[in-house]
């Protein structure tokens, strides 16, 4: 099997499944329970929050635990808009958002501009700082093209802007990398990109920035969701994250050389535009087809078990790529488009095997003959 799809989720390392059952065969108490069970189930929830903040560079009690990213984008945005009733209503965004953002029903969105490789237009954001805008939500890098966005930058502007929230997706940054999110005020993250599990994800939320509670409930970590902790769950995660930190710059050389290897096979390939662009993290490779649509693509390379995606996971299947329409402004490009995600953990001899099954089946699907 050739996975390739690692931007949607990744398989559970080996060490965080083992932390998990350990978690939930020797600390099955309520963190909250007063008995001793309880507390030893407490102590080893803070130290697995301690461990979490010092890779986010935050507080334990700045982090929200939640069920996943989406959650978490939820919480910032609508949090946010309940917290602070008299403030401006408008939310600054991008077109490279996820889902979980742009999704997001009653909230009054403005689109920044940006320039040609999908960086944030500095100059279009200071336009929109009005006050009217009560929070700015970016995500640090997009699913589908992998662009990365000058957070520290942005969180550096938006600072002669006092009561302007900032919210960074961090989802498909943390781990791959390195970003500084000192002055960002909210957070998202989640576990499954990073091997760990799915359904564990947080908000972090610093700089004494108010929410307001949207799940409701008794005691849990902190006043902002209820719900008993899910220890096992927090332990894997922090265990996650200290693993994907551990030799970050040599996993990323080894992403990069293996991004650099797989452009240098497809651009030899006639009819393959890449829709990447120099702002893009090497993990995500987006290539448009010409003329063979791409979902038969994906399961004409699933015969070969080589499994990538069209867009994001998280899209409809009717949408267009929104972050492939916005950098080509060429709708072709953005109906047919496909990512592949690369990881550490993806081999060189992975690379032949999908280059090998990408000319075989352009071959075959391709009835005009533009790949002969
Ligand atoms: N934001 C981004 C940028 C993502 O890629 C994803 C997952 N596809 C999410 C949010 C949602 O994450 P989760 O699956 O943890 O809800």
């Amino acid at each position: 099997m050739v996975y390739l799809d690692y931007s949607a989720t990744t398989k559970m390392d080996e060490e965080v499944l083992n932390t998990y059952n350990k978690v939930v065969n020797n600390f099955f108490a309520n963190t909250n329970s007063l008995h001793i069970l309880g507390i030893e189930s407490k102590l080893l929830l803070n130290e697995s929050l301690k461990q979490i903040a010092s890779y986010v560079n935050c507080h334990s009690n700045e982090i929200i635990i939640t069920s996943g990213a989406t959650e978490a984008n939820n919480l910032a945005i609508k949090g946010i808009l309940g917290a602070y009733p008299n403030r401006g209503k408008k939310v600054l965004t991008t077109n490279l958002e996820h889902a979980s953002i742009k999704n997001q029903t009653g909230v009054d969105f403005e689109k920044i501009k940006l320039d040609e490789n999908g960086s944030v237009d500095f100059e279009s954001l200071k336009e929109k700082l009005t006050d009217e805008v009560i929070l700015v939500s970016i995500v640090a890098v997009d699913s589908e093209l992998g662009i990365k966005q000058d957070i520290e930058q942005i969180a550096k502007l938006l600072k002669n802007y006092p009561l302007i929230k900032f919210h960074v997706d961090a989802t498909q940054a943390i781990g791959k990398v390195d970003i500084n999110y000192s002055d960002v005020d909210l957070i998202s993250l989640s576990a499954h990109k990073i091997y760990g599990s799915k359904g564990i994800g947080a908000l972090i939320c610093k700089n004494n920035t108010k929410l307001s509670n949207q799940i409701e409930g008794g005691a849990s970590i902190t006043s902002f969701r209820g719900g008993t902790p899910p220890l096992e769950l927090i332990v894997a995660f922090a265990k996650a994250i200290k693993l994907v930190n551990e030799n970050k710059i040599e996993k990323y050389n080894h992403v990069k050389n293996l991004n650099e290897y797989l452009l240098k096979n497809l651009q030899d390939i006639k009819n393959i535009t890449i829709n990447n662009t120099k702002m893009s993290i090497p993990h995500i490779v987006n290539i448009s087809l010409n003329n063979i649509k791409p979902e038969p693509f994906v399961h004409a390379l699933e015969q070969d078990k080589i499994y990538i995606s069209t867009k994001s996971a998280c899209s409809f299947k009717e949408d267009i790529s929104l972050p492939v329409y916005e950098i080509t402004n060429d709708l072709n490009r953005a109906k047919n488009s496909i990512r592949i995600s690369i990881s550490f953990k993806t081999t060189k001899e992975e690379i032949d095997l999908l280059v090998d099954s990408i000319k075989k089946n352009l071959k075959k699907l391709n009835l005009r003959g533009d790949y002969e």
